[in-house]
């Protein structure tokens, strides 16, 4: 017998439970990823995640093959391929990770209803995209679907059992006949950012392992540290599965310290946005809590926000953060709240153009990560203070003291030494002309002041 598995955000052979079920169930599979044409129809196969899930293809191809199997890769619409390849391979089983996202739920019901009518089954195994399901743990006795504040969602996430970590298979077969594409390479995708990291199963357990000697037990003094760069930065790997939630939360938590206790709190955002995105669909691009703010838009701002996207709005630490983005694909999470919240905030410009934005760029780019904190940063989602407007110059200076992060990502500054960096226009005449850099495109009492109007708060 034959059973198909399809790879979808969980790009991986440690600890992969439909693939381990699979493998349990079957004597040969069918390890299946199909190129989806409606990820490229909606323009989210943007070119650095293109890049990065080539290389993650290229990588389980590569372990796959080391085992004995390889990777059959189609393109098209992922229930008539899967029922294609089934009907081919003579498989009556397909296993896969639960659907997370909205699109994720939909694709799976269509191909349940396909593979069904023609006679197969699909297994679909939770706690693989996400550690805790959506759905999963629900505020009991309010009537609600899910948890609007994260503090009460946290204390119930952190009760759930976690299930175990499966070791990787030792040994695939595949079937010799099945025909497949070849292997997407970053090499063939235009566009990509410089710096973009390499991904892959190989390249992200390569990246957690340097993490838990070097960075985790230090991430809760270091986190917010711009120039520090003290982050994980394994969000692509978390966005495409190369790494496992459960493995990450498992091994912080036998590593224990508050290092490793405020990783697996930032692992739980992660599962929190899941379920609103989850229970809210329409929150991927409609307020999640209506504010009727009269946002201003492409058109009425088109100068600002082409500063913003550029780096240029004159705010050393936002433009630092801007440019970053642009360069590595990639952005601290402390430069995505001052971005977001200059952007929405201080500009008030719609947050749905700064989300689509940072999702044209970001390789992590994902939907209920980055609209959901968006949201959060706009008061329009699950923030409890949705009216704080963050300060550049304040922030900048207490996350980037000295001024590192600034001039390593914006040039023109270079010759400012220390926290002066983040106010140049405090700079004599004369040594203020020693550097082109722009004057800032709003004053941020100007900016404060239309907000509170905005929102009426007096
Ligand atoms: P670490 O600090 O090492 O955290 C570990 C992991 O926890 C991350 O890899 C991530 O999976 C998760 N995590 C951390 N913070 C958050 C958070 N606030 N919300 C959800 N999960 C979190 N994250 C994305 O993965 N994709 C996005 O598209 C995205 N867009 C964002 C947009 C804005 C405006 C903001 C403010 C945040 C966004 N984030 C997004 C959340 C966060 O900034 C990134 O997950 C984090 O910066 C990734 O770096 P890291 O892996 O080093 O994180």
């Amino acid at each position: 017998t034959a059973a198909v598995v399809l790879f979808t955000s969980d790009l991986r052979l440690h600890d992969h439970p439909p693939l381990r079920a699979a493998l349990e169930a079957a004597d040969e599979i069918v390890p299946l990823f199909v190129l989806d044409d409606h990820i490229a129809d909606v323009g989210f196969g943007v070119p650095n995640r293109r890049a990065f899930l080539a290389d993650c293809l290229g990588d389980l191809d590569t372990g796959l093959r080391d085992r004995g199997g390889r990777l059959v890769i189609r393109s098209g619409r992922p229930a008539d391929e899967v029922c294609r390849v089934a009907t081919e391979a003579g498989a009556r089983d397909v296993f896969m990770a639960a659907g997370v996202s909205p699109y994720a739920q939909r694709r799976e019901q269509r191909l349940r209803a396909a593979l069904e009518a023609q006679g197969c089954r699909l297994h679909v195994h939770d706690a693989v995209v996400t550690a805790v399901a959506p759905g999963a743990v629900t505020p009991s006795g309010s009537g609600s679907d899910h948890f609007a504040v994260f503090t009460p969602y946290f204390r119930r996430w952190s009760g759930q059992p976690v299930r175990e970590v499966f070791a990787a298979p030792r040994a695939v077969r595949v079937p010799h006949d099945l025909g497949s594409e070849t292997v997407p390479s970053r090499a063939a995708v235009a566009g990509v950012a410089e710096g973009l990291v390499r991904g892959g199963e190989k390249a992200a357990r390569k990246r957690l392992a340097g993490w838990c000697r070097e960075g985790l037990a230090e991430y809760e003094a270091r986190h917010d540290d711009l120039a520090g760069d003290a982050t994980s930065r394994l969000s692509p790997d978390l966005h495409f599965g190369t790494l496992s939630p459960v493995e990450l939360i498992h091994g912080a938590r036998s590593a224990g310290g508050p290092g490793a206790d405020a990783f697996v709190r930032q692992l739980c955002w992660r599962d929190f946005h899941h379920q609103v995105l989850a229970a809210r669909p329409a929150a991927a691009h409609a307020d999640y809590r209506t504010r009727r703010d009269q946002w201003r838009t492409e058109r009425s701002a088109a100068d600002d926000i082409a500063a913003w996207r550029e780096g240029r709005t004159g705010y050393p630490v936002v433009d630092a953060a801007m440019r970053q983005l642009r360069h590595e694909g990639w952005m601290h999470n402390r430069g995505r709240l001052l971005a977001a919240s200059f952007l929405a905030k201080t500009l008030y410009v719609d947050w749905r153009i700064g989300a689509r934005y940072f999702l044209d760029l970001l390789v992590d780019g994902d939907i209920a990560n980055n609209q959901l904190n968006w949201q959060w940063v706009a008061g329009t989602g699950t923030d409890s203070r949705p009216n704080r407007v963050l300060n550049p110059v304040l922030q900048g200076r207490r996350y980037d003291p000295d001024g590192a992060y600034v001039r390593r990502w914006v040039p023109e500054l270079r010759g400012i030494d220390g926290g002066a960096v983040h106010e140049p226009w405090k700079l004599s005449a004369p040594a203020r002309n020693l550097y082109s850099y722009p004057e800032p495109v709003i004053e941020l009492a100007d900016g404060l002041a239309r907000f509170k109007e905005a929102r009426a708060l007096g």
